[in-house]
């Protein structure tokens, strides 16, 4: 029994395009999780989206390294699943952050073997910390790298618009500090610097996560798909997105299937400990995203779901539904890329000494030491694996 005969959904394998591993577990631990959560979804493919800093301010500088360590460790027990790794970049906020440090972090990422960049700065707090534009000269050496080499960029740019407005913003995300207010730029400011980068790198293979937060103007989301030919769009919740698209089933069921070749799957999966239970991986509304997604792509009956009230769904086609589960992303990613053991184990040992030193490192005497241990486990596994 897996979450697909639970749920009666088509028999489509799933390419899961938008999975974190930011909880703190020893990392085999989460090598099992990942394990368990592919096979519970029925997932053929994932692709790991290293942070090595967060909205919250928080840092985990082995992040990266856990996808590469979780995308080896996986793919060498399962020749028949796909595990990529995405790699977060990271900040000193301060003088140190140069264009040549940018370029160089691109430079080591793609030589380690990742198959692509996960850039989390647009969101609001993080692109304020930030202090610059997200299409700052400083960043153009790095997008050029990532141009030039074909590397896929999933970026996370804005929040829902009601997160700018004290009234509507939810109770959640006002006490979580993601209110938006004057200090902060704009929704459109910000949509605005990812055009600025697209301008400067037209062939930027950009997938901007959450449907670009744009879900409430369906002809602005044509309009951008038609400019920029590279651009894509993942499907993670922000489940506000599924609500705008009700308010227009029949039309956006049409841009779905005009565009299914430029939109993904995404789920925002993490790494959540449930044991031996995976079923329970598919219930509760913050565990269950894959099923919002699902439900709302192949249902056609309206829903209801706890948080985004009723959902009128867009009962889509076997052919849209496997393009956007599967063609979209093995497309853009192709096989996942060899792994270069030597040059992670001595990029692993530059992140240790940023955590040990206090420069990038977990805020609790606790989550040091289970980080040091984790960089033990993997410093074993890179030094003496082969290039596979
Ligand atoms: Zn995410």
């Amino acid at each position: 029994m897996t979450n697909r005969d639970k749920f009666g959904y088509q028999p489509i394998p799933l390419c899961d395009g938008h999975i974190h591993i930011t909880f703190a577990h020893p990392v085999d631990t989460t090598v099992k999780i990942l394990d368990d959560t592919m096979t519970w979804y029925d997932c053929e493919r994932i692709a790991i989206l290293g942070l090595q800093q967060d909205s919250k301010n928080t840092a985990d500088p082995g992040n990266n390294l856990k996808a590469l360590y979780c995308k080896s460790r996986l793919n060498e027990t399962y020749p028949d699943r796909r595990v990529y790794a995405f790699s977060g970049i990271y900040h000193y906020y301060d003088v140190r952050d140069t264009a040549e440090g940018y370029l160089a972090q691109a430079k080591a990422l793609w030589e380690m073997g990742f198959d692509g960049v996960k850039i989390l700065d647009g969101k609001p707090k993080m692109r304020k910390n930030l202090g610059r534009r997200l299409d700052d000269p400083i960043f153009d050496p790095f997008y050029a790298y990532l141009q030039e080499h074909d590397i896929p960029v999933t970026m996370h740019l804005g929040d829902p618009p009601e997160y700018w407005d004290i009234n509507k913003i939810s109770e959640y995300a006002l006490k979580v500090g993601w209110y938006c207010d004057e200090t902060y730029p704009t929704l459109e400011e910000m949509r605005g610097e990812v055009l600025g980068i697209l301008d400067k790198f037209p062939r930027l293979r950009l997938t901007m996560a959450h449907f670009f937060f744009l879900s409430q103007n369906l002809e602005a989301c044509a309009d951008l798909f038609t400019r920029y030919p590279t651009l894509c769009f993942d499907l993670t919740p922000g489940g506000e997105m599924f609500e705008n698209f009700s308010k227009r089933p029949d039309d956006w069921r049409a841009f779905f299937i005009r565009f299914a070749d430029r939109i993904s799957l995404g789920t925002d999966t993490y790494n959540y400990d449930l044991h031996d239970n995976p079923a329970d991986y598919g219930n509760g509304a913050d565990l269950a995203r894959t099923n919002l997604v699902r439900k709302y792509l192949e249902w056609r009956e309206p829903f209801t779901h706890p948080w985004y009230g009723t959902l009128n769904p867009l009962g889509l086609d076997t052919d849209t539904l496997t393009k956007i589960y599967r063609g979209s992303m093995i497309h853009r990613l192709g096989e996942p890329r060899m792994i270069h053991f030597s040059a992670a184990a001595d990029n692993l040992a530059e992140m240790r000494k940023l955590h040990d030193s206090g420069v990038l490192s977990g805020d609790t005497e606790e989550s040091k030491l289970l980080e040091r241990q984790n960089f033990d486990t993997m410093m074993t596994y890179f030094q003496k694996g082969n290039d596979q």
